[in-house]
Parts: structure tokens; C-alpha cells; sequence
């Protein structure tokens, strides 16, 4: 088997080699641990007909990793200087390909159908550029692309706010947009120590595998995001409060928004954070017709 690109030592003579400079701008800290790469790979549960989406393969310390495991390896790299050292780094791995993009830019649907036919399943693993989590997860799940789920690495404050429960402090409208396409978990929290540079915050890995369905079915998905990204939006007021301040019209509407906490069985003091999937699915339903 190749060296692994992955130690600290290797790391520092490839980016000796090409004068590497780190980006700060585009969350540049690389994965130095063997072992932690070894273990993100395994929470994605990849077989030898899987296929594997990365995003920001750096200098391709995990891109090695899912290319030893899995069919074939598509990976997402928006920064041109890493593309000849990733020619070099990953030249003994011929199922890797690397895509020069702003994943965000990106037809990942596209990217897909062409590189991964006839495979079993696809994940996306990947330690994340942190200035951009929420936006690349977010995107990876509205664009409902045929992917299983999703293991990457994300800082600690995130992955809480993720895979956070109602009733909790990190139970927000994150949680629930997350929540209502997958299941959702933190699997491993990791030291600052296996990154190089060392990242200013704490760092976890998340697993999130896609529902078959969305967890609660709305009358429209739209206005149910707007509904709860409104019931956050002061965590210290009542629900009522946040509907009447927040939803177009809320003031004048406030004797039908009552109407709709009522009919869905929902006390107008509580609190946003207090409210499942399912109550946050039969508010909206309810609120529905008072705004269309
Ligand atoms: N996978 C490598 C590792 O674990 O060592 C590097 C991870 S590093 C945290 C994030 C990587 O994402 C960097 O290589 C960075 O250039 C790249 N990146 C940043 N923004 C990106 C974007 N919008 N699209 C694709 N790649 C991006």
C-alpha cells in the first residue's frame, strides 16, 4: 500500500514541496491523523461498489482514505493551487477525480449521473472549509440529490446546533431544516491537535443519512421554513410574539394566528424551541391558509 499522505511528516514535505501557502479565506486546516481520517471514513459506511463525494480535498489526505474504500472518488476543489499537488499526491489512485469548483456553483446532480452509474450508493464525506458549513450542508440536502447522506467534519458549535433536540439551548431553526431531510448525529468530537493549522474552534463529525421522506409531510415546505425560522427568531419571546412580529402581516393577522396555535393544539406561550418536527408541521398547516 502507498504512504499515507496523512502523517505530519509527509504533510510537511509535500507542502515544503510545492510552497504551500494556507488560505485562511477558504478554511484551509488540513486533517494530520491517520487514525481520525480512518474513523470519518468509517462512520460513512462505504463498500468496494459505493461512491463518495468530497468537498475540499486539500491536499487530498482524506480523498486517499475514501479512494481505498470505495469505487470512485469525485472531489470538489475550489482552490487551483492545490490541483498539481493533488495530481501528484493522488496519482496512484485512479478512481479519484478532481472537479476545480466552488461546490456551491456546482451541478452536483450533474457531476453525479456522469461519474457514478451503476453505483450502489453515493455518500458525501468530507472535512468541511468552516466559513462555509451551513451553506454547502444545506445546499447538499435542498438540491434532494440521490445521495444516502452525509459524514463531515464541521465545528462543534454546528454539529450541536445540527443534531440538537427540542427542549435543548442548540435547538433551533438549524436543527430543524437539518432534521427534516435526515437523521441526524454527532459521532466523534476531535481535538484541535489533528489539523494543521490548528482551527480557533472545536471540532466534530456529524452523520446525517437521508430520511425516505421528508419527517413531517407540510402543505408547502416553504412557508414551513419561514414558519419556524420565525419562531426563532427572539429565542427569549412566546411563539405568538415571534408569529405576529415576524410573518408578513403577523400584527394584523394575530386573532388567526391564535386561531392556528389552537387548532394545532399548541399553547401561545410556549416557546419556539419547545415545538417538535411534527407541532412546528401541523403549525405551518394550520397558518397556511390565513397567508396564501
Ligand atoms: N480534505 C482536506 C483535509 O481534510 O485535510 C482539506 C480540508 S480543509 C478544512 C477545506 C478544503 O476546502 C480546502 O482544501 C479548501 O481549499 C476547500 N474549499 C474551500 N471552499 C470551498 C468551496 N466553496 N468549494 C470547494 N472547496 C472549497
Amino acid at each position: 500500500m502507498n504512504k499515507d499522505i496523512a502523517t505530519p511528516v509527509r504533510t510537511k514535505a509535500i507542502l515544503e514541496k510545492y510552497g504551500f501557502s494556507f488560505k485562511k479565506s477558504l478554511g484551509q486546516n488540513f486533517l494530520i491523523d491517520t487514525n481520525i481520517l480512518k474513523k470519518i471514513v468509517s462512520f460513512a459506511d462505504l463498500t468496494e461498489d459505493s461512491g463518495a463525494i468530497e468537498i475540499g480535498p486539500g491536499i487530498g489526505a482524506l480523498t486517499e482514505q475514501l479512494a481505498r474504500t470505495s469505487k470512485k472518488v469525485v472531489a470538489f476543489e475550489i482552490d487551483q493551487r492545490l490541483l498539481p499537488i493533488l495530481a501528484d499526491t493522488l496519482s496512484p489512485y485512479p478512481n479519484v477525480s478532481i472537479i476545480h469548483k466552488d461546490v456551491l456553483a456546482a451541478d452536483v446532480r450533474a457531476v453525479m449521473t456522469e461519474h457514478f452509474a451503476g453505483l450502489d450508493d453515493v455518500m458525501v464525506v468530507a472535512n468541511l472549509p468552516y466559513y462555509v458549513t451551513t451553506p454547502i450542508i444545506m445546499k447538499l440536502l435542498e438540491d434532494q440529490l440521490p445521495i444516502r447522506g452525509i459524514v463531515c467534519m464541521l465545528q462543534k458549535e454546528v454539529a450541536d446546533r445540527i443534531s440538537a433536540k427540542p427542549g435543548t439551548k442548540d435547538y433551533g431553526s438549524l436543527s430543524i431544516a437539518v432534521q427534516y431531510y435526515t437523521e441526524a448525529e454527532t459521532v466523534m468530537i476531535v481535538p484541535k491537535t489533528v489539523f494543521v493549522p490548528q482551527p480557533n474552534v472545536d471540532s466534530a463529525v456529524i452523520r446525517l443519512i437521508k430520511r425516505e421522506s421528508p419527517a413531517v409531510s407540510v402543505k408547502d415546505e416553504t412557508f414551513f421554513f419561514q414558519v419556524t425560522k420565525a419562531s426563532f427568531a427572539q429565542r427569549r419571546k412566546t411563539l405568538l410574539n415571534n408569529l405576529t412580529s415576524q410573518l408578513p402581516d403577523g400584527k394584523q393577522k394575530k386573532e388567526s394566528i391564535i386561531k392556528a396555535l389552537e387548532a394545532s393544539g399548541i399553547e401561545p406561550s410556549r416557546r419556539g424551541e419547545t415545538l417538535s418536527l411534527e407541532e412546528f408541521g401541523r403549525l405551518a398547516d394550520e397558518l397556511y391558509s390565513y397567508f396564501h
